[in-house]
């Protein structure tokens, strides 16, 4: 069954790559200048190894205790682990302590919190390096049940982490795509991702060249809208097993 499943998976992600690389060509934009998440929340550790052997460097997961759990149980080679979830602050150092980059900050207190763990003003020692790799979400699409930022506090909150949280990077924005299917909507959410990025850039001047957009149902309109990071896991890894 174990066999199966890794052929499944290879087979899928050969297919998302081929996505990728259309939806790369219909905008004129390299394939390579897309890199592929593997979101691998609910799904088993050997499904990951799976994944890890076709290429998949850099795994989405949106829990701080899943994310543990399966660093208790990692037998797997060298890999990235975002954070895509809404992080609480009282979670915010093990988050630190689990990831290699938190994609879900959302608001100036998270932010804040992070920085006093980083560095070292929260009493206890750090331990993890600066600048730590940081993305701002934004809810651009709206939907009171998504977490993020509001597309109109963006600039604000790049505002005060450039200022106050010095050993925070910004690499970049995510979003998550609009519930609903009518893609002149989800196209339209990805845009407003993409200038808002450009605005806060020219307004802070950091550079921050991510956008982080594109689930399952949706990632190739968003590279065809600038994505330069795609977070899938359904497509790769089938259904989830909560
Ligand atoms: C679950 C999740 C994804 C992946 O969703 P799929 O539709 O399974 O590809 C991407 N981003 C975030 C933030 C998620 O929570």
């Amino acid at each position: 069954m174990v066999a199966i499943a890794r052929a499944e998976i290879r087979r899928n992600v050969e297919s998302v790559r081929e996505r990728i690389a259309s939806a790369a060509a219909r905008s004129r934009r390299k394939p390579e200048d897309v890199t592929l998440i593997g979101v691998s929340k609910f799904q088993p550790v050997e499904a990951m190894y799976a994944a890890l052997d076709c290429g998949i460097a850099i795994f989405g997961e949106n829990r701080v205790q899943e994310r543990a759990e399966k660093a208790a149980l990692w037998k797997g080679g060298e890999a990235v682990w975002h954070m895509i979830g809404h992080l609480q602050r009282n979670k915010a150092r093990r988050a630190l302590e689990l990831f290699n980059c938190i994609q879900s900050v959302d608001g100036f207190e998270l932010a804040s919190a992070l920085e006093r763990i980083i560095s070292g003003r929260s009493g206890s020692e750090p331990v993890i390096s600066a600048p730590y790799p940081v993305f701002i979400e934004v809810n651009t699409s709206g939907e009171g049940s998504k977490s993020g930022v509001q597309p109109e506090g963006c600039i604000a909150l790049a505002e005060r982490i450039v200022r106050d949280c010095r050993s925070l990077r910004i690499d970049g924005f995510m979003a998550i795509g609009p519930l609903s299917e009518e893609e002149g909507e989800t196209r339209a959410s990805f845009a407003i991702l993409r200038s808002l990025a450009e605005e806060t850039r020219t307004r802070t001047g950091i550079e921050a060249p991510h956008l982080s957009m594109g689930m399952s149902g949706d990632f190739e309109t968003a590279i065809e809208e600038g994505a330069t990071i795609v977070r899938v896991g359904t497509d790769i890894f089938g259904a989830r097993h909560p």
